[in-house]
């Protein structure tokens, strides 16, 4: 008999997937044990055949949605998938404790950008601090879509809930900023359980990360990402980033020349609208730092 499930975890070879509201454990089938660049990811839909004896097997990976990815940096030059058919990137910051980090919020935002995924922005612990909605002001001035919430006040939460529904949403924003408190809040059973696997490579980042998925509640997941906040910019290059700043897009056509970068350049007008306030300060500062970033990253 055929199924469909989602896979949720790999690991050792062992695949854990979710189909219809029950959890099986399977193996891949050996005609599609595929190449490298090919393999099953987290968030896969595959079909699953139930075997007589009792076993499970992965028989096909279904088409893809979206493909999160991950660029190595320098001489080990080439793209790591990370996780299938992700809808949204959540990201949280804390009004306070710990304090707000813009660029790491933008940081996380640039990401998803490049990988071409809507990002929600959660203003966490509004309870905690007053200027929510000058946290908030530059990422909806950008275009994204924000959520002001306080777990204890349960601000926030019905609007989030909805957000999280029917899509699969993965999770990100430094530790304490509320996260776990948040989704446990919405779907007390979950008990989200995270997992790290890291090692290091010559450059002594992080580059293996594991992802787990959860079901959340009857409709959506939710992808949780312990290991994904040490590993900087992703590989993003200096032209993603570029292009990962969507606010600037509408000016960056006027800039004098064709490949400014809205650094130094005469003639630019990013740098012109931003002093003009057609966008926030900070937001350009974060820029700035990841373009630097991701400059130094592409170095030869
Ligand atoms: P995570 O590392 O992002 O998963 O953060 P946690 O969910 O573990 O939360 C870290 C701490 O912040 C815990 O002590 C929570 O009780 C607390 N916390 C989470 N959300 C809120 C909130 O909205 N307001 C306040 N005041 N504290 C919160
Ligand atoms: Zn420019």
């Amino acid at each position: 008999m055929q199924r469909e499930a989602t896979v949720l975890s790999i690991a050792g070879g062992r695949y854990r997937l979710y189909a219809a509201g029950e959890i099986l454990e399977a193996s891949l089938r050996g005609r599609i044990k595929l190449g490298k660049s090919e393999r099953v990811l987290v968030g896969d839909r595959v079909a699953v055949e139930m075997q007589v004896e009792g076993s499970v097997t992965i028989e096909e990976i279904r088409p893809r949605r979206s493909l999160l990815k991950r660029r190595m940096p320098g001489k080990r030059r080439g793209v790591r998938n990370i996780a299938a058919n992700i809808d949204q990137v959540v990201v949280v910051g804390a009004t306070a404790d710990p304090s707000w980090d813009p660029l790491m919020i933008d940081r996380f935002v640039a990401v998803a950008e490049a990988n071409g995924l809507p990002s929600l922005v959660v203003v966490n612990k509004a309870d905690l601090g007053n200027d929510v909605n000058l946290l908030a002001e530059p990422y909806e001035a950008a275009g994204y879509q924000v959520i002001i919430a306080s777990v204890p006040e349960h601000r926030g939460l019905t609007e989030l809930r909805e957000k999280l529904k029917g899509r699969v949403s993965l999770f990100t924003g430094s530790t304490g900023v509320g996260k776990s408190s948040l989704l446990n809040a919405l779907h007390p059973g979950l008990k989200l359980r995270t997992q790290e696997v890291s090692a290091r490579s010559r450059t002594g980042k992080h580059t293996t990360v594991a992802v787990e998925m959860h079901p959340f509640g009857d409709a959506g997941f939710v992808v949780d990402t312990p290991g994904l906040r040490d590993v900087g910019l992703w590989g993003l290059g200096p032209l993603e980033v570029v292009q990962s700043f969507p606010e600037f897009a509408r000016f960056a056509g006027q800039c004098r020349f064709d490949n400014c970068r809205h650094l130094v350049e005469p003639g630019c007008a990013v740098v012109a609208a931003s002093q003009r306030g057609e966008f926030s300060e900070t937001r350009l500062l974060s820029y700035r730092r990841l373009l630097e970033e991701a400059m130094l990253a592409a170095r030869p």
